[in-house]
């Protein structure tokens, strides 16, 4: 799960990670307001959920509280477009209004999980305010990494060396190494998957901020922290993966256009393999879970059927807690229920299989069968392509 800007920064505040003061409204008269209650040049921000919107054009100086409203009044409504973005963009709705601040240096950091080492990682580098995938390809050199002890967690040292890395001496390592150990307090009590301060800034009066804060979070820890669930914009999100998470299934989008339907993560990731194999791109991953439910299906059904770009639908299950009996009810139901036009390629094993396809066979949906894996694929795939199977 992903937050604004103007959250992570307030999470920030709470572990003592220095940012600058500021506030978010949602109208040009608001971020007035603000700027008066600020005094003094302000920075008007997009809050969206992606970055880069500096040269997208979402985030502007002004002078003084007139400015301030001005601003507001230019990215308030816009489509903000960043590489980050949709193609189609994401409509602003709310800015930031923050003191500005005299940079004198832009740096980075960032901690997240490094799957290879089986830890947390800390990166710094003095190349801030650009891209770290840019920076990582062209000058790796100027990347410092730690990696946290699993029990010890970050220590001082490495906090130290971290700082150092950053080119920070004297009072500003001081306030380097006390901002990267709150961050790292954030990351871990709130199960972050991502923290990224880029830039993190080093002012001319001498102070060391978060100019900007980006933080992810791992949605499987989510259900200890309602605080942070109760952040979530779900106008930032696709809406049919909002759709998908109200009745706990798996989904994610692809670019093809087979509309896989499958229970259990493993023959999902099977089924998007074997459709490629049979020369089709699968629309999606979507896992049902392996105790789905009748209503389950016809959601499940009713998210893929709503998605244009599927063609054909593969359904792929294995009966084990879920039946096949129980499962050809949940198909039955939601093709009536939709009126689906979309041609249908079901492969089934396991519990009540023969119950089930018989269910479907008598229900007079244009389903076609599939004797196995490689067939259902092989089938779905010619729908997609407009051909008969
Ligand atoms: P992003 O483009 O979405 O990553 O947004 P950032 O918050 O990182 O801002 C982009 C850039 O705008 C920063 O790298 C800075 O160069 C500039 N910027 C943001 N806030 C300030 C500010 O308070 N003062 C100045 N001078 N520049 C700022
Ligand atoms: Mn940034």
């Amino acid at each position: 799960m992903k937050i604004h800007e103007h959250q992570a920064k307030s999470l920030l505040r709470d572990f003592g990670v220095a940012v600058p003061g500021g506030d978010v409204a949602d109208t040009p008269a608001g971020a007035r307001a603000i700027a008066q209650r600020l005094g003094g040049k302000v920075v008007v921000k997009a809050q969206v959920h992606a970055g880069g919107r500096g040269k997208a054009g979402g985030i502007k100086l002004a002078d003084d509280p007139a400015g301030a409203e001005a601003a507001a009044r230019q990215i308030l409504g816009m489509r903000l477009k960043t590489p980050q973005t949709p193609p189609e963009g994401i409509l602003v709705r709310t800015v930031m209004v923050e003191e500005a601040s005299a940079i004198d240096r832009e740096l980075y950091l960032s901690i997240t999980l490094d799957r290879g080492r089986s830890t947390h990682v800390v990166m710094a580098s003095q190349a801030g305010g650009m891209e770290i995938e840019e920076v990582a390809e062209r000058t790796p050199e100027k990347i410092f990494r730690e990696w946290t002890h699993p029990a010890l967690g970050l220590g001082d040292f490495q906090a130290r060396r971290l700082a150092f890395g950053l080119g920070l001496t004297g009072d500003r390592l001081k306030q380097g190494v006390a901002l990267i150990r709150g961050l790292f307090a954030l990351y871990l009590a709130r199960d972050c998957s991502l923290v990224e301060i880029n830039p993190l800034v080093v002012t001319k009066d001498g102070r060391v901020l978060a100019l900007d804060a980006k933080l992810n979070f791992d949605d499987n820890a989510l259900y200890r922290h309602p605080a942070v669930v109760a952040l979530r914009d779900v106008h930032e999100e696709d809406p049919l993966d909002v759709e998908a998470s109200k009745y706990s299934l798996n989904y994610i989008k692809l670019d093809g256009n087979v509309g896989c339907m499958v229970n259990g993560a493993g023959l999902a990731m099977a089924t998007m393999d074997i459709v490629k194999l049979a020369g089709g791109e699968p629309a999606n991953f979507l896992d049902v879970g392996g105790g789905a439910s009748p209503e389950q299906i016809e959601n499940a059904f009713r998210i893929l059927s709503s998605d244009p770009s599927v063609k054909a639908v593969f359904i792929n299950v294995f009966g084990g807690i879920l039946r096949v009996d129980r499962l050809a009810e949940g198909v039955i139901a939601a093709v009536r229920t939709l009126g689906l036009t979309l041609p249908v390629v079901l492969r089934a094993e396991g519990t009540n299989v023969e119950l089930g396809k018989k269910m479907l066979a008598e229900s007079g949906l244009a389903l076609t069968m599939a004797d196995d894996m490689a067939d259902g694929a092989r089938k779905a795939v010619a729908f997609a392509k407009g051909a008969r199977a």
